[in-house]
C-alpha cells in the first residue's frame, strides 16, 4: 500500500478544497472538537519542522514518490512566483522561510489533490497536474495550501497533539493515511476508538479554509496569476464533489463549510471584471498530458493513451488537444517500450508546435529523453542545443538531460562539471547527486560515484543508506591502495557527520 496516495487523500480531504474518496467516519467527527483560531496551542517551528521531516522521509521512500524534472520545473515556477508574493505581502515571516523545508514532493497518484505537511514540505499528486486547465487554477490551490503554511494552520491543528510526542505523532499521521485507499483498514481504524478521535482533530477548521481562500487569493493575485484560475478551479472541485456525492459522502455534500467558502468566493468573483474563461495553453496541454500518461500504469493503460492519440487524429480536435494527445502517446510508447512508434508519433508532435516557444521547449527535452531511451545521445544533445542561451544557466530539465546525453557520449568530466556547478547552488538535489555518481562512473571514479550515491540518500533523510554507502566507498578505497586522496576525506568526513545525525535520530525516539 501506498502511503503517499493514502496521505493526501485523508490530510487534505478535511481542506475540503479537493475531492478524493475518504473515509466519512473521520470527517463527520472533525468539525465540532476544533477551538477556534488563536487558540494558543501552537508548535514551535523547529518542532514543526522535524515533524515533518519525520514525514517526508517515509514519503521519499514511497515508490509513488516521483522526481520528474519537467513537471518539478513547472510546478516550482508556480511555486516559487507564490513565495515571492507572499513573503511581499509580510505572510511568509524571514523566521519561518528560513527554518522550513519548501520542499515540494511529486505522486505519481491519479486522484485529484495537493496537501501541505508540517514543517513546509507540500505533497501535489500528479492527478492534480493532469485536473487543471492552467498555471493559474494549479497556482490557486498551491496558494491555498501555502496559506495554511505561513498562517500558522498546522502548528495549531499539529500543536494540540504534541503531548503525544513527536514519533507517535508522526506515525499517527502516516498511519492513519494508510486508510485512505484501502476502505478495510479504514473500518479497523475507526473501530480503533481512541486513535481516531485524535485523527478526526487533524483536521483544519473551517475558518481555517476561509482564511486559508482569503490569503491564498491574495498570494496568488499579487503574483500576477489569473485570479478568474481561483474561482474556476473552485468550480471545477464543485463539479467533481457533485460527481462523486452518491450518498457515501454526505460530508461534501452537507458540510456548511463548503456553502461559506462558495459564498465567500462568489463575492471575489463579483470584483472580478472579466469573466471569460481561459483556453488552455500549447504548453499547459502538454503539462497536463505528462501528468497523464506519468499517473498511468499498467499495459492497458497505456494503450488506451495509444488509441486516443490514433482517434485524435481522425477528428477535429483543437491543437492543444491533439499535442497533448501526441505527447502522451509518445511517452506511453516508450513505457511500452516500442521506440519506433514514439519516434514516430514525436516527429508528429515536432510540427505541430513549431509557433510556440514554452511548448517547442517542452517537445525539445521530450525529444532528448526519447533519444536517450533510444541510446542516441548526441541526437539528444541536438535536441538541447538550441535551449542553451549565451551565459545562461540551464534550467533543471534541460541541465539533467544534457548532462546524461554528456556523460553517454565520451563526454562524463564535463557531465561531472555541469552538475558539480549545480551541487553547490543545490546540495539538496539527490537526483542531481544521482546523476553525478553515474557521471563519475563512467570516468572510472568508483569512490565518488558511491560517496555520490550516499549523498543522495542523505538528502531524503535515509541516513542508514548513506552510512552504507560510504563504509563501502572507504572499503574500496583501502583495496585500491589509496589513489584519490581528497576523495577519501570527503568521505571519512561525511561518514562521522551521517553518524552523529543516526545517533541524534536514535535519541529523539
Ligand atoms: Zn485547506
Amino acid at each position: 500500500m501506498s502511503s503517499f496516495a493514502s496521505f493526501c487523500r485523508w490530510f487534505v480531504l478535511p481542506c475540503a478544497l479537493l475531492m478524493a474518496q475518504a473515509p466519512t467516519a473521520i470527517h463527520a467527527q472533525s468539525g465540532a472538537a476544533l477551538p477556534a483560531l488563536g487558540d494558543g496551542a501552537e508548535m514551535s517551528l523547529s518542532a514543526e519542522r522535524r515533524l515533518g521531516d519525520r514525514i517526508a522521509r517515509q514519503l521519499y521512500r514511497d515508490p509513488d514518490y516521483l522526481d520528474d524534472p519537467v513537471l518539478g520545473d513547472y510546478v516550482q515556477t508556480v511555486w516559487q512566483r507564490l513565495l515571492v508574493s507572499a513573503r511581499a505581502r509580510g505572510e511568509l515571516l524571514p523566521e519561518l522561510e528560513e527554518r522550513f523545508a519548501w520542499d515540494i514532493l511529486l505522486g505519481r497518484d491519479r486522484s485529484v489533490n495537493a496537501f501541505a505537511l508540517p514543517g513546509g514540505y507540500l505533497g501535489v499528486h500528479l492527478g492534480l497536474i493532469a485536473a487543471v486547465t492552467s498555471a493559474d487554477e494549479l497556482a490557486s490551490v498551491m496558494a491555498h495550501e501555502l496559506s495554511h503554511v505561513t498562517q500558522r494552520h498546522i502548528a495549531r491543528m499539529v500543536g494540540r497533539q504534541e503531548a503525544q510526542g513527536p514519533w507517535v505523532l508522526a506515525a499517527m499521521i502516516l498511519g492513519a493515511l494508510a486508510v485512505g485507499s484501502n476502505p478495510q483498514a479504514a473500518s479497523a481504524m475507526i473501530a480503533g476508538g481512541q486513535a481516531v478521535a485524535i485523527q478526526g482533530q487533524l483536521n483544519f477548521s473551517r475558518d481555517m479554509e476561509r482564511e486559508a481562500d482569503r490569503v491564498g487569493y491574495g498570494v496568488m493575485a499579487q503574483a500576477g496569476f489569473e485570479p478568474q484560475g481561483f474561482v474556476s478551479m473552485f468550480e471545477k472541485l464543485q463539479q467533481a464533489s457533485r460527481l462523486n456525492d452518491t450518498g457515501g459522502f454526505p460530508y461534501l455534500r452537507s458540510h456548511p463549510l463548503t456553502t461559506e467558502r462558495i459564498a465567500d468566493m462568489q463575492a471575489r468573483h463579483q470584483l472580478q471584471a472579466s469573466r471569460v474563461a481561459q483556453a488552455m495553453s500549447l504548453e499547459h496541454a502538454l503539462v497536463v498530458a505528462r501528468a497523464r500518461a506519468l499517473s498511468l500504469s499498467g499495459q492497458d493503460a497505456l494503450r488506451n493513451l495509444l488509441s486516443q492519440a490514433r482517434a485524435g487524429q481522425n477528428q477535429p480536435t483543437k491543437l492543444p488537444q491533439q499535442a497533448g494527445n501526441l505527447y502522451a502517446a509518445v511517452l506511453a510508447a516508450i513505457e511500452l517500450r516500442d521506440l519506433p512508434q514514439a519516434q514516430s508519433w514525436f516527429d508528429q508532435l515536432r510540427a505541430l508546435v513549431r509557433q510556440d516557444t514554452a511548448a517547442e521547449r517542452l517537445v525539445r527535452l521530450l525529444g532528448a529523453e526519447l533519444a536517450l531511451k533510444r541510446d542516441q545521445p548526441e541526437r539528444a544533445l541536438e535536441q538541447l542545443a538550441p535551449l542553451r542561451q549565451q551565459g545562461q544557466a540551464l534550467a533543471r530539465p534541460e541541465l539533467f538531460l544534457w548532462a546524461q546525453a554528456l556523460a553517454r557520449s565520451g563526454q562524463a568530466s564535463l557531465s561531472a562539471q555541469h552538475l558539480q556547478t549545480w551541487l553547490a547552488r543545490h546540495p539538496r538535489d539527490a537526483l542531481a547527486w544521482q546523476l553525478i555518481a553515474a557521471a563519475y562512473l563512467a570516468q572510472g571514479r568508483a569512490v565518488a560515484a558511491v560517496r555520490a550515491e550516499a549523498e543522495a540518500f542523505a538528502v531524503h533523510q535515509d541516513y542508514e543508506a548513506a552510512r552504507n554507502r560510504l563504509r563501502a566507498a572507504q572499503d574500496m578505497a583501502r583495496k585500491a591502495g589509496g589513489g584519490d586522496y581528497i576523495e577519501m576525506s570527503i568521505v571519512d568526513t561525511r561518514l562521522r557527520q551521517v553518524e552523529t545525525r543516526l545517533r541524534e535520530q536514535a535519541l529523539e525516539r
